[in-house]
């Protein structure tokens, strides 16, 4: 028996796709009224879905980071540090919208409410984790909505449904308010149709770049903002266009990996070609540390994971199984039937893998060697990008920091670029019915492209670079930190 509210997991796995059908399935709950932004807020409103991690208070609006163990019985005492911000700024909330549950996955097929896809008749995948507020926006029921990402889960969705989605620079936007996943690594996102809804909000003089929050220990200090801002030459705050000219975009020659679907690696080419035709330089680089970014992403974010889902143990956080005795001679029974019945496999598989590799015997093969090539990650965007990071000093590279099997000699460019340049995800979006067949670790390819940004916490953007009826591909920019408001207004250039 389980409890009166009803844990359940949704066994993906053993049902059938046709018996799921259920129109798209990307929002999760739908406020009665939308809800209006507060009266201060300026005249234009604009439409906002929410992806269900991100806190609401409403009362028909719960938090429950698609997963059975906050259920629909969660309501957050708290609203969002973003979620305020935008409302101030004019948004109208239409609702939650459906995810993997607590943003781990890249097809919003974990989740405890089904899986999200982006048409009922060929059940395309929408991406993940923010699949369903990349539908809504996809399908214009909405013109803004917010993600998080925190390894690519803003920027596929978006690529996947032929939209816009921006990871901004961590640190920008805080994270007050948003369940956290691996919190070195999370960031809100934000979708669109369109580029511009987007820079309004984040460039400017009420742009959201300026807004250190107090209660986010990682949101940047204002004077560290200044000064990021200063180094950008007044570029943030000014909305100025960009010129294409002149520039220098950098092509990834890691980024091209035999696994890259030959129609994705052909659009690149246009993408680069059209650039160049609009009088950018167009340079190959080397990032040598890229092919170790996607293991020592799935190293740090299941062990942050595995430390951030402890407190959902039916006493502090969660669904409580009822049936459990908590009786402490019962050996934990409530803890692990109240986990074991509240999650959904996927997110046991991250606690699992997270718990191991923190564990005194792995820690140091796995979470140590991780981080060092998170760093190297990042040296590797420092050395190529012609802006120095406002947040790091340059740092020299000694050959015995390299991990095993990565080589230096010939890859190291000279150029320094302005952005980088590559596809989004190795594939065009592939049908539902597939990636429930994939093994999960097969899934985790998905990422390859968008975890190196995250690691490194700079901007990176998803824009249009194909769509198709038969599915639709991303072009990835990548800029240097704090970077963002020339990436928006060159993202804007590009499509
Ligand atoms: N697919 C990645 C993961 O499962 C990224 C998810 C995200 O960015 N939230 O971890």
């Amino acid at each position: 028996m389980l409890s009166q509210r009803g844990l359940r997991s949704p066994r993906l796995r053993n049902v059938s796709l046709s018996s799921q059908r259920r129109l798209l399935n990307h929002f999760i709950t739908h406020p009665a009224e939308p809800i209006p932004p507060p009266p201060s807020s300026t005249p234009n409103t604009f439409t906002l879905a929410v992806k269900d991690n991100i806190a609401t208070t409403s009362p028909d609006l719960p938090t429950t980071c698609a997963s059975g163990i906050l259920s629909k019985s969660y309501k957050s005492p708290i609203e969002a540090t973003i979620i305020t911000q935008l409302r101030m700024r004019g948004a109208v909330i239409t609702g939650k919208t459906n995810l993997d549950e607590f943003g781990m996955g890249s097809h919003s097929i974990y989740s405890h409410y089904g899986p999200v896809s982006q048409d009922d008749i060929s059940e395309t995948s929408a991406g993940g984790s923010s699949g369903g507020s990349a539908v809504a926006v996809a399908n214009g029921e909405v013109e803004l909505a917010l993600g998080t990402d925190t390894g690519g889960s803003v920027r596929l969705p978006a690529a996947y449904t032929g939209i816009v989605g921006y990871k901004p620079s961590y640190g920008m936007i805080s994270r007050y308010g948003v369940i956290p996943y691996a919190n070195s690594l999370d960031t809100v996102g934000f979708l669109s149709r369109k580029i511009n809804p987007i820079k309004d909000l984040i460039v400017g003089e009420r742009g959201l770049w300026k807004e250190h929050d107090s209660n986010d220990p990682t949101s940047l200090t204002v004077a560290a903002r200044k000064r990021c801002a200063a180094q950008r030459k007044g570029y943030h705050g000014q909305g100025q266009s960009s010129e294409l000219k002149g520039l220098k975009f950098g092509i990834p020659l890691e980024y091209n990996i035999a696994e890259l679907d030959p129609t994705i690696r052909d659009a690149w080419a246009a993408a680069a070609k059209k650039l160049q035709d609009a009088g950018a330089r167009i340079v190959p680089v080397s990032l040598p540390t890229t092919k170790h970014a996607l293991a020592a992403y799935y190293v740090i974010a299941p062990a942050e994971a595995s430390s951030n889902l402890a407190k959902y143990d039916g006493i502090r956080y969660g669904v409580r199984d009822t049936d459990a005795s908590s009786d402490a001679s019962a050996g934990g029974v409530l803890y692990a039937s109240t986990r074991g019945k509240g999650f959904g496999e996927e997110v046991k598989r991250r606690i699992l893998l997270g718990s191991y590799t923190l564990s005194s015997e792995a820690m140091d093969n796995y979470f140590i060697k991780a981080q060092r090539v998170r760093r190297l990650v990042r040296r590797d965007f420092n050395r190529v990008f012609a802006l120095e990071n406002p947040l790091q000093e340059r740092e020299t590279f000694e050959l015995s920091d390299l991990p095993e099997g990565v080589e230096m000699e010939d890859k190291w460019g000279p150029e320094e670029v302005d952005f980088l340049l590559c596809p989004t995800a190795p594939t065009m979006a592939p049908k539902l019915k597939e990636v429930m067949e994939q093994q999960p670790v097969d899934a985790y390819m998905n990422d390859v492209f968008t975890v190196p940004a995250s690691l490194a916490g700079l901007p990176a953007i998803s824009v249009p670079m194909k769509v198709t009826p038969e599915g639709a591909a991303g072009l990835q920019l990548i800029g240097q930190y704090w970077d963002d408001a020339r990436l928006l207004d060159v993202a804007d250039a590009v499509v």
